[in-house]
């Protein structure tokens, strides 16, 4: 399937000069969104995953149907102050300041294998910060795999060293 043709793209938004890559178009898309899904289950497979993590909001979106597929679990990634149990946590770099996620300290087991889903690499800020998560609870990335990589910003040069899984690129 050429699942480039569901995703639309936003001019200026959320600001001027950003080209934003809308997935909610592939999403209410039954058979695009199936297909997306399936392709990362035959990543999640090859790489032997026993755990998704993904980090909101839209890791949510791609990363639950894949875990429900392969009746494995899967792990939130938030924001401060959104989990209710004791959290590990990582600041990271913005293009402005810096943010922090967290993951429950109990929601990967230590030699756990795990495939972190999102919809999209840019930088890889997100996606690093979301590794380093999972290696402080102990846990092993297998792979990450990504609906679209927007290929100018890099962010596959972050995370270089795990197998990478993407879709569609810019
Ligand atoms: P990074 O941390 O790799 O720079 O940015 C990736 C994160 O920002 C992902 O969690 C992704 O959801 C979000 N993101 C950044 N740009 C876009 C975009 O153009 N479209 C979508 N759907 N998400 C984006």
């Amino acid at each position: 399937m050429d699942l480039k043709q569901y995703v639309t793209t936003v001019e200026n938004w959320p600001k001027e000069g950003i080209s934003f890559k809308d997935i909610t178009t592939i999403m209410d898309n039954g058979p695009a969104f199936k297909y997306a899904a399936d392709e990362i289950v035959k990543f999640a497979k090859e790489v032997g995953a026993e755990i998704i993590v993904g980090p909101e909001a839209r890791g949510f979106i791609i990363g639950c149907p894949v875990a429900y597929a392969l009746e494995i679990g899967f792990a939130p990634v938030r924001k401060e102050g959104k989990l209710p149990r004791d959290v590990v946590r990582v600041e990271y770099g913005l293009e402005y300041g810096t943010d922090v996620l967290t993951m429950h300290k109990d929601a990967v087991k230590p030699g756990q294998k795990v495939l972190i889903v999102d919809d999209l690499l840019a930088t890889g800020g997100t996606v690093d910060a979301t590794i380093q998560l999972v290696e402080k609870l102990g846990g092993v990335v297998s792979g990450c795999a990504f609906i679209i990589e927007l290929e100018e910003l890099h962010g596959r040069d972050k995370i270089g060293k795990y197998p990478i899984k993407t879709l569609i690129t810019y």
